[in-house]
């Protein structure tokens, strides 16, 4: 197990307790391919018992406690996270292979979410309504009750943040089911919201497969709401799930988001956004920049200036911090590598290289940016989930829109330009959850509203706007005469 671990990490936290777990499930380092741990492997029972606590919790002293109660302990976790910070990014380099800075600055946000939405608990109103004479009318926002949050292995801490934090601050009670690759962190928030005085089961996490916890989890009729992030195909499981009990659900599934250059861009301030949010994460990012647009009479240019870039990107085992770690798993880099072996006859601009030092087992792939791809080409259309960018040439704004509109998802767009009208036209007719103009996810976002349309997802999470999400309108008519 990673050293500074000081919590059970083979274990269900259940209504406040860490519970044996009947069986186990093993922690591999990305970055070696070494087992350095072992995880419960949480079954339906426990989903059970899970859920029967949050439903008494929300019952209880955190269902009775007023939302400005509920901000300060959400206010005293970020405090101890921060605390943490430097603990929870070792244990999060191990367990997803991340280099250190990155995953620092992911026990960073998972503290400003904290923050945010400790702020945030006692300010969201509801409104008076103009209606009948004789009548006063006016709305509530109250907690959905008992949410469920399945969660993917690629950014554990601030996709618990963003979900959970807003689930907590609405007065909801929650069952987390963290990914099997990537739960160390989702304990480590356990232990901490316990240490800050969250009242027993107001946050209950099991760790285990997605087929057995997170499939019982989805299926629950106990539970009120599901926030899903991951993939397509197991969102669209998760949602007909939940149909079958007829509970809200909030996807935030793939993308394959796009950056428009246009001739007129500073290319200088372009350049570090198109490539870092290409290979942030090795490319395990759900809003990861995976096209490059390129306005035609300045293809060559960009194209050299990005591959220059690539050049320099180092990979290496997570502890030693350089540009780019492993793949989560062995089956990821398998992934990776196919979409690669479809690249024949396209042109590969420059790779990434690899540590001399990097570990044989660990699952490296080089990062690698394609140069002149057709938008119908499969690298140009499906999600790759790894390090790997495709630059595709355009002539003139309607072009750069049908392309970048072109695919399935829509999570998020950039553009790059000079011209005012250009960007307020673009920002428009881009189809996409998050436009970006001259920056691309600058700042990581807390309080941007995030979520997609198309196999994106619907829903959305952070900022404000996902408190609306993790409560319930109540509308109030009094007839007073
Ligand atoms: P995944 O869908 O395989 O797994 C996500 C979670 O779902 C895990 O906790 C897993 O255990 C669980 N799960 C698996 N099968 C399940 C089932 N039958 N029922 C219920 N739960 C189940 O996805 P992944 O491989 O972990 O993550 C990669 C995908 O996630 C990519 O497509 C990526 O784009 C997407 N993603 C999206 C966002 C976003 O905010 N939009 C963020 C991160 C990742």
């Amino acid at each position: 197990m990673p050293e500074r671990v000081w919590y059970p990490t083979d274990q269900l936290f259940i209504a406040g307790q860490w519970r044996e777990a009947s069986d186990t499930l093993p922690v591999e380092n990305p970055s070696t391919g070494a087992e350095i741990g072992r995880i419960a492997r949480g079954t339906a029972a426990d989903i059970d018992q899970a859920v029967a606590a949050a439903e008494t919790a929300r019952h209880g002293e955190w269902g009775r406690m007023t939302a400005t109660e509920r901000g300060r302990v959400l206010t005293h976790i970020g405090q101890l996270v921060t605390e943490r910070v430097d603990d929870l990014a070792r244990i999060e380099a191990m367990d997803v292979g991340k280099p250190l800075r990155q995953a620092r600055a992911d026990a960073v946000a998972l503290a400003r979410y904290m923050e945010f939405y400790g702020g945030a608990a006692d300010k969201v109103m509801g409104e008076t309504i103009p209606y009948l004479d004789g009548y006063t009318v006016y709305t509530l926002r109250e907690p959905h009750g008992v949410t469920g949050h399945i969660v993917p292995w690629n950014y554990p801490m601030q996709i618990i943040g963003r979900s959970v934090g807003a689930a907590l601050a609405m007065g909801n009670a929650c069952v987390l089911k963290p990914a099997e690759e990537a739960c160390l962190t989702a304990l480590a928030f356990a232990a901490l919201a316990a240490e800050a005085g969250l009242p027993e089961g107001a946050l209950n996490v099991v760790p285990g497969l997605g087929e057995e916890a997170g499939a019982a989890l989805a299926g629950h009729p106990g539970i009120h709401h599901i926030s899903f992030t991951g993939s397509v195909g197991v969102g669209s499981l998760v949602q007909a799930a939940a149909a079958r009990n007829v509970v809200p659900v909030t996807l935030e599934l793939g993308g394959k988001s796009p950056q428009v250059v246009f001739a007129d861009a500073d290319l200088e301030a372009a350049l570090p956004f198109l490539v870092n949010a290409g290979i942030q994460n090795a490319g395990q990012t759900c809003s990861a920049s995976s096209r490059i647009l390129v306005e035609r009479s300045i293809l060559g240019e960009v194209t050299q200036r990005m591959a220059e870039r690539y050049q320099a990107l180092r990979v290496g085992p997570a502890l030693a911090d350089l540009n780019v770690g492993p793949l989560i798993s062995a089956r990821q880099k398998e992934i990776v590598t196919g979409f690669l072996s479809k690249a024949d006859g396209l042109t590969i601009a420059a790779t990434g290289q690899l540590a001399d030092d990097a570990p044989k087992a660990g699952h490296y792939v080089a990062p690698t940016l394609l140069a002149d791809v057709p938008p119908d080409h499969i690298l140009a259309r499906d999600e790759i989930f790894g390090p790997v960018q495709v630059i595709i040439p355009f002539d003139g704004e309607g072009e750069a829109v049908a392309i970048a509109n072109g695919t399935d998802y829509g999570l998020v767009a950039s553009v790059w330009t000079k011209d005012g009208a250009r960007q307020m036209r673009m920002a428009k007719r881009l189809r996409a959850g998050q436009v970006f103009l001259n920056n691309y996810g600058a700042g990581g976002g807390v309080e941007l509203p995030f979520g997609g349309v198309g196999r994106s997802g619907h829903g959305r999470e952070k900022g404000f706007e996902a408190l609306y999400g993790f409560s319930v309108l109540k509308t109030v008519a009094a007839h007073h005469g």
